[in-house]
């Protein structure tokens, strides 16, 4: 790897274990082995196993592995919605998947606010299925996670979808709370982009199948149930990628030996440390103004002389830093603070930024 370091929200600073892991995949053929033979089963279950006890999942969920993200806003469009959904948009990505549904033709009704605004949570029995941003990364907005138990107490009978990708596993979350999440693993796991992470319960499987059996149309090879039918097995219905499922079992250990308390009371550190430095700053301000609603992984700040000097000044030290997203490209700059963001890089960059 080359002496920068990557604070961009995703694809990010790879984790420091990554290299090492893949050397051993190649020791091992991790490349050449069959996805139906014995080899790959034990690292499909190994993975699964990881994730499980990294996140806190009980036995009511299952995991399954997708191309991506989008993949997955898709698939819950298809196998978890019948007839519409309901989505807190509030930045592109929230908003990307109230795109999908409405795609599909299932009418989604979307609280839509300014960027940076907050929601009015208090909804009930609006539809069949909710979707919620845990973490809004094109504006690094935190959706209260009270907020989100909430909405499960109000409306117990509606699918409750949260999207943890840039956030999971950095924060404490509790997942018997909400019937589906995902990530995909370019962002808080620290890997190279192209895998999904699918979390569902039984009650997603139940309502698969009452769709399917009704004639929705649920997917081919992805559908819920055709993950379940190959995956009961430890195995993906297609050739999946092997060496990836191999590389997130593998830091998904190594998050697990470093201790998820330890590495959630250090994000909270280092995101402190970088949102005091913004407030003290001359040319910077957080964007989210109140520290309910900040993420604590995507740490974004208004630059009062724009953001292309300061992504440059950064750049000479090696440090790559996000700029703003979309319509804030040039205003903005987004700050990842993954677990393979040390404590070290955070406070020099965190002096770098106060004097700024
Ligand atoms: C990056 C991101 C996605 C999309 O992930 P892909 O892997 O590109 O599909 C979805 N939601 C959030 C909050 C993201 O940050």
């Amino acid at each position: 790897m080359s002496n920068k370091i990557f604070f961009t929200p995703g694809p990010t600073q790879l984790f420091y274990t990554v290299e090492q892991h893949l050397k051993e995949a190649f020791k091992n053929d991790i490349g050449s082995i069959s996805h139906r033979g014995k080899a790959f089963e034990a690292i499909y279950r190994e993975t699964q196993e990881n994730l499980h006890e990294l996140l806190g999942l009980n036995s009511d969920f299952d995991i399954y592995f997708t191309s991506s993200a989008n993949e997955i806003w898709e698939r819950i469009v298809q196998n978890l919605v019948e007839k519409n959904s309901y989505h807190f948009v509030n930045g592109a990505f929230s908003k990307k998947f109230a795109q999908f549904a409405s795609d599909y033709k299932k009418a989604p009704i979307v609280q839509e606010v300014a960027d940076g605004q907050h929601f009015d949570t208090s909804l009930s029995g609006h539809a069949g299925l909710i979707a919620v941003t845990l973490n809004e990364t094109s504006i690094g907005y935190g959706f209260p996670v009270n907020e989100i138990y909430n909405l499960r107490k109000q409306n117990p009978e509606a699918f409750l979808a949260v999207d943890g990708v840039s956030v999971f596993p950095c924060v404490d979350f509790d997942f018997s709370k909400i019937d589906t999440a995902y990530f995909s693993v370019q962002k808080s796991f620290g890997l190279p982009s192209g895998l999904g992470v699918w979390i569902v319960n039984k009650r997603c499987m139940a309502e698969a199948e009452r769709l399917s059996k009704q004639g929705q149309i649920t997917g081919s090879y992805h559908s819920l149930l055709s993950l379940k039918k190959d995956g009961d097995k430890n195995q993906t219905p297609e050739t999946p990628n092997t060496l990836f499922i191999y590389l997130l079992g593998k830091v998904a250990m190594d998050l697990l030996d470093r201790g998820i308390k330890n590495v959630r009371n250090e994000t909270i550190y280092k995101s402190t440390l970088l949102y005091q430095s913004m407030e003290k700053s001359r040319g910077l301000n957080p964007f989210i103004k109140d520290e309910k609603y900040r993420s604590k992984t995507v740490i974004v700040a208004d630059c009062k002389e724009g953001s292309a000097s300061l992504i440059s000044a950064a750049k000479e030290k090696g440090w790559v830093i996000g700029s703003g997203y979309g319509q804030h490209k040039d205003k903005q700059i987004r700050i990842a603070n993954f677990p393979m963001h040390s404590r070290e890089q955070i406070e020099q960059l965190s002096d770098f930024l106060l004097k700024y």
